[in-house]
């Protein structure tokens, strides 16, 4: 078993954005966990000839949570590629589907009369921008802290989103955290603290990733940090 690392690079006027998917590869399936942005598919089969691997080999997709820049690439996929199987934790499919509606989106619109006039048109701009987000069912939930395939468990992170799911891959010591745990300024940290729809649970995620073994840890939003992942953990939580 492996994980690939792959890089999705954006430019939103002039801000350049890089968001950090992950392949699982293993003697028989190959997975993909989140997908970016919608318009992300050519980029990402760019990515997975880069290691060898053509497109048509994916399995399957797993949904960490409902977020725009997590599944807003999911449908060209699903639309592309049928037979790709959707995966999410069991909080998150109803959100992933569109069948209950964006926490985010309701945050936005909630976080909206409080904003200042100068904000406003950005704010409006990123409520359409949520609202457009193409929906995609979910071909099979994932039960709480469950085993995913051989090798590969699911994590529980809920924080960011109630749902969000961190990949660990014990025999590699790897956690894919996914938005459990974000990389800035070279340090580790709570993801969007501010739009944290949970901080506390957010925290309690933090403190239950801390207590794995840990080597190599994979944030959606800063790439990949090794070496002593428990104590650099430890401080992140000690610092907030
Ligand atoms: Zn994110």
């Amino acid at each position: 078993m492996e994980i690939l690392p792959i890089h999705l690079t954006y430019d939103f006027n002039g801000q350049e954005i890089v968001l950090h998917p992950s392949v699982i590869r293993d003697a028989e399936n190959v997975w993909l966990v989140d997908c970016g942005y919608e318009g992300s598919l050519p980029m990402i089969r760019e990515e997975f000839l880069k290691h060898g691997l053509d497109f048509e080999e994916l399995d399957g997709v797993i949904i960490s949570h409902d977020d725009i820049d997590h599944l807003g690439g999911l449908k060209e996929i699903k639309d592309a590629y049928p037979s790709i199987k959707i995966y999410a934790s069991e909080i998150e499919a109803p959100y992933v589907a569109g069948s209950l509606k964006s926490l985010r989106l309701q945050q936005a619109e909630d976080l909206f009369p409080c904003l200042p006039e100068e904000h406003r048109s950005w704010a409006t701009a990123f409520q359409e921008q949520l609202r457009s987000v193409k929906r995609v069912l979910v071909d099979q939930t994932l039960g709480y802290d469950g085993i995913f395939a051989n090798g590969i468990r699911i994590i529980n992170t809920p924080g960011h989103t109630p749902g969000h799911i961190s990949i660990y891959l014990p025999d590699l010591k790897t956690l894919i955290a996914c938005d459990a745990i974000v990389i800035e300024h070279g340090e580790l940290g709570i993801a969007n603290r501010q739009f944290c729809l949970d901080l506390q649970e957010a925290e309690n995620s933090v403190r239950k990733i801390a207590a794995l073994d840990i080597d190599v840890l994979v944030c959606y939003h800063g790439g990949i940090e090794t070496g002593d992942i428990k104590n650099k953990l430890h401080r992140s939580i000690q610092k907030n």
